[in-house]
């Protein structure tokens, strides 16, 4: 039963004219025409509240969507009974069955529904076509379809066994039920929580952010298309604090799937550890959670690639990516040129809504990140330039959405705070370092932040780039040579950092599955 390495599913170009983008707008423009009513699915049941929460384009903050009913106490407690109430059933089904559906739904996203993902996207999540295309279509293909290649390779792994006896591993799923925690960033991540333990044979409890509710209520509906039984997967919408309550408090509870911030993850650790004597087995705790992420580049980059990086690492999705470039070490040699590249760059970046085509920047999620990122641009200008001044950017402007300018801080300052705190938006700042002191710089970046997630270094000398790869060993889980530190392709760049950054399970590789598999050794002598 071994699956196929699969191919990465081709990305679509949205050009001018192209079939692709005629049907993308159809979509786009039905969506808008309809108020969405979004229940939670609880074993099979669609579960209406009348507790209303509101959906709107965060770029087009006046245009309703539609608004999903959520939920409280009761509603956990009722997901997590459908759930073990489908375990039996789910886990001792033959693993090629449940392989079945996701790779089903996988072609129902390429082939039937992928404009409704990347609809859904663009508008609840304020990505433009490609941000779109690359997450919620290719990206959340490529991980349904290669978790099935990866866990095929998983189940072959098998003991010696000899003359008179058999030996073997059974993968078996974890007993309880696992909780899926997903963020608005990707929405691929939102499927791959759920899913790649699902797949193993669990039943799961999905709690997406709110401001990812519409796309992930869609991705819910392709999966019961697709085949999926009732109560395998549970999408709530669910406050945290009442779901870790309710979960962390259940003796079923098996482990949790989180992608978020680190705060809530070491809060999440805490009540786990906390309720460990009333857990029927330890809790698998898988998390992938902050970044600092940076680019250092060498006195022999080249200005054009340096810039490049940093204009798509910093600001491609509004910089709301766990691996966005958020803070550069630019040599004195070239950095009047990489700053004037930067300056002219960010310039010609057009800003608006994700229906307009020619937008490279949309707006950022909501009101809290709007105010956040405000204000760390304020206190740079506040600051009369003592360590840090803006080199280009720093205005923002909700009137129509959540609108903030790319902005590019420079800081003489290296420990100046916007080179250590995670900002989550537009905002990159770089720090120009003395040329001759490489490797000061690299000890700089190891040093300044608790972060371990993604970064580069940028160098046309060879041992400029061993002495990086070295001394940089335990800064990032996804280092990048001569590249942005985004854009980790599934199959290609497992994902994921060490350090305040999560547990480092590699998302999109075997390391991630084996997580969600508790095996059983069988002796059997004849
Ligand atoms: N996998 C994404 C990338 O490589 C980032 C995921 C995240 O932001 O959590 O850009």
């Amino acid at each position: 039963f071994s699956y196929p390495l699969p191919a990465n599913e081709p990305v679509l170009g949205y050009a001018p004219g192209s079939p692709e983008r005629t049907a993308l707008k159809k979509t786009l423009a039905e969506l808008k025409g309809q108020t969405a009513d979004i229940p939670m699915y609880i074993g099979g049941n669609e579960v209406r509240t009348g507790k209303l929460v509101e959906i709107r384009p965060p770029h087009e903050t006046g245009h309703l969507l539609g608004h999903f009913h959520a939920g409280d106490a009761s509603h956990v407690t009722q997901a997590i009974d459908a759930a073990l109430a489908a375990r039996e059933g789910w886990s001792n089904l033959p693993w090629e069955d449940r392989a079945g559906i996701f790779l089903r739904a996988a072609d129902l996203i390429a082939t039937k529904y992928r404009y409704h993902m990347n609809g859904t996207t663009m508008l609840g999540q304020s990505k433009n076509a490609f941000q779109a295309e690359i997450d919620a279509a290719c990206e959340l293909i490529d991980f349904l379809r290669y978790n099935v290649h990866f866990l095929s390779e998983i189940y072959k792994q098998q003991p010696v066994s000899g003359p008179g006896m058999h030996n073997r591993l059974e993968w078996r799923a974890l007993e309880g039920f696992v909780l899926a925690v997903t963020p608005f960033n990707f929405t691929a991540i939102g499927g791959n929580l759920p899913t790649s333990a699902a797949l193993c044979g669990n039943v799961v409890v999905w709690k997406p952010a709110n401001t990812q509710v519409y796309s992930a209520q869609m991705f819910l509906r392709i999966l019961r298309e697709a085949g999926l039984p009732d109560g395998v997967i549970n999408l709530i919408y669910v406050d945290g604090p009442t779901i870790g309550e309710v979960c962390f408090a259940h003796r079923e509870f098996a482990g949790v799937h989180f992608t978020g911030s680190t705060g809530v993850f070491n809060a999440m650790w805490k009540t786990i550890g906390a309720n460990i004597p009333n857990y029927r087995s330890y809790p698998r705790i898988v998390g992938e959670t902050g970044g600092k992420d940076f680019v250092i580049a060498h006195k022999s980059a080249s200005p054009d690639v340096v810039a490049t990086a940093l204009l798509r690492g910093a600001f491609e999705y509004q910089g709301q990516k766990c691996s966005a470039a958020s803070r550069a070490y630019i040599p004195s040699n070239i950095a009047d040129e990489v700053k004037r590249l930067l300056v002219d760059g960010v310039n010609s970046f057009k800003m608006g809504t994700v229906e307009d085509f020619g937008n490279f920047v949309n707006a950022v999620i909501d009101e809290k990140s709007f105010d956040r990122i405000a204000r760390y641009i304020d206190d740079v200008i506040n600051s009369g330039g003592a360590s840090a001044s803006i080199l280009v950017g720093g205005t923002y402007d909700k009137s129509k959405g959540w609108y903030i300018a790319p902005t590019v801080i420079e800081a003489t300052d290296p420990q100046y705070v916007t080179m250590c705190d995670e900002i989550f938006g537009p905002v990159l700042t770089i720090h120009v370092y003395d040329a001759e002191q490489y490797e000061a710089a690299l000890r700089l970046v190891d040093a300044t932040s608790p972060y371990a997630l993604t970064g580069s270094v940028i160098a046309q000398d060879r041992e400029a780039v061993v002495l990086a790869t070295q001394a940089l060993r335990n800064a990032a889980g996804n280092f990048y040579i001569n590249d942005k530190p985004t854009g980790a392709v599934v199959g290609q760049q497992p994902f994921g950092g060490a350090r305040a950054s999560g547990t480092n399970d590699k998302a999109g590789s075997q390391l991630n599955l084996y997580r969600w598999l508790s095996a059983r050794t069988i002796k059997e002598t004849f």
